[in-house]
């Protein structure tokens, strides 16, 4: 018996392959800092968090990014990874599996800033559950995708039709629930609330009888006090929350989801779409808000988590939403929590992602320089991401 179970080990040595990767600095989502780091990988998961300088087993295949910082893989909670401005001879709209091919350069950039994991939070037709199936598969490049298929919007109406609406999302496939609960996108900065606090609620019960989580968007402060006050998960957008609404979210660790940079880009693209003049100003003045109520919720004790809403061209800036943040008050580790530990925790991974840690997937991001000290290093200075097990991006010169 001992023979054989020590051919059945020396058999399996030979097909599941090892992994080190080394860090000079490892910051693992945790709250701890190892120097010296190896992570150990196998099958696609975290075995080990160990020194470096010990010897690694002989099979060990090693990557040496002692020069860099590990970090845990990114999680962007609010993206439209399959947006895209690519023009059709015609003007028709493109069909989803054209967007799907398109959205392809979407995907790779945003691997590129450190993501490996995204929500994404509305996509026309059935493009996002598409695409999401695909990298699941192998068969594409790109970050592991949750999907709400279709966000919620104001062709429900009553309670009744919600819940149908939900469970059609979720029959569909939907991963997570999305209600659109105001106006308010790209180059509308309104936030009128579209629906009452009843129907909002029947979303939020019928998400959750179906065992998924409920993100509401609103870009004014009452549909966000609605969506609270019903017990909804996370909030989008949301300026001017009022004091009530933040203690409550607090009370009930609801997740807000500032999306501060969204604007930013809008802002910045402003000048050539066409849209009325004002329109520029308008954004700037509701960053100005957005900002402020993410310093007051974050004084307050409210969890916050990255999302960039990023859409088209806005790929590859999914984490400048983290400048913001520090604008907002936080230290960089604080930031970067809310783009590991955080989000992971607002998509019900908490156990798997967000960490560098035995039994996590092994995502893992290297980034040039000190992020605790300077989170540009996260934003700007990503040389390495690893998803599953796997390289998936390497900038190293
Ligand atoms: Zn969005």
């Amino acid at each position: 018996m001992k023979r054989l179970a020590w051919l059945l080990l020396a058999a399996w040595g030979c097909f599941a392959q090892m992994t080190a990767v080394r860090f000079g600095t490892l910051v693992d989502g945790r709250g701890q800092t190892h120097r010296n780091a190896a992570v150990l990988i196998e099958g696609g998961r975290i075995q080990a968090v160990t020194s470096a300088s010990q010897p690694l087993p002989s099979s060990a295949k090693s990557i040496d990014l002692l020069a860099y910082t590990g970090l845990p893989g990114l999680i962007d909670v609010h993206t439209h990874m399959t947006y895209v401005r690519k023009p059709r001879p015609g003007g028709a709209a493109w069909p989803s599996s054209a967007r799907v091919y398109l959205a392809r350069e979407n995907a790779a950039k945003t691997l590129e800033t450190g993501v490996t994991t995204v929500w994404d939070l509305h996509a026309a037709g059935d493009a996002s559950l598409t695409m999401r199936d695909l990298i699941r598969e192998g068969h594409m490049r790109g970050p592991r995708m949750f999907v709400c298929v279709h966000g919620i919007g104001r062709s429900a109406q009553g309670p009744e039709e919600i819940r149908q609406a939900v469970r059609n999302q979720v029959e569909a496939g939907a991963d997570f629930v999305k209600l659109f609960a105001s106006t308010g996108s790209y180059n509308d900065v309104s936030g009128d609330p579209t629906f009452s606090y009843d129907e909002i609620a029947a979303a939020v019960e019928q998400a959750h009888k179906l065992g998924r989580k409920i993100t509401v968007h609103s870009y004014g402060p009452a549909a966000a006090r609605d969506a609270v006050r019903a017990g909804a998960d996370s909030v989008q957008h949301p300026a001017e929350l009022d004091d009530d609404t933040i203690r409550e979210m607090v009370r009930r660790g609801v997740f807000y989801v500032p999306t501060i940079d969204h604007n930013r880009y809008y802002r910045d693209i402003a000048p050539t779409m066409g849209w009325p003049a004002d329109t520029g100003k308008k954004l700037e003045e509701f960053i100005g808000r957005n900002l402020e109520t993410t310093r007051k919720a974050f004084r307050a004790g409210v969890r916050i988590a990255m999302g960039s809403d990023a859409v088209n061209d806005m790929f590859g800036q999914n984490t400048r939403e983290l400048e913001w943040f520090v604008k907002a008050g936080m230290t960089p580790a604080e930031a970067l929590a809310t783009a590991t530990g955080n989000a992971a925790e607002m998509i019900g991974m908490a156990d798997r992602l967000g960490a560098v840690a035995p039994g996590y997937l092994a995502d893992l991001v290297a980034v040039e320089g000190d992020p605790l000290a300077d989170i540009s290093a996260v934003v700007h200075r990503v040389r390495w991401v690893m998803k599953e097990g796997e390289v998936v991006v390497d900038l190293r010169q």
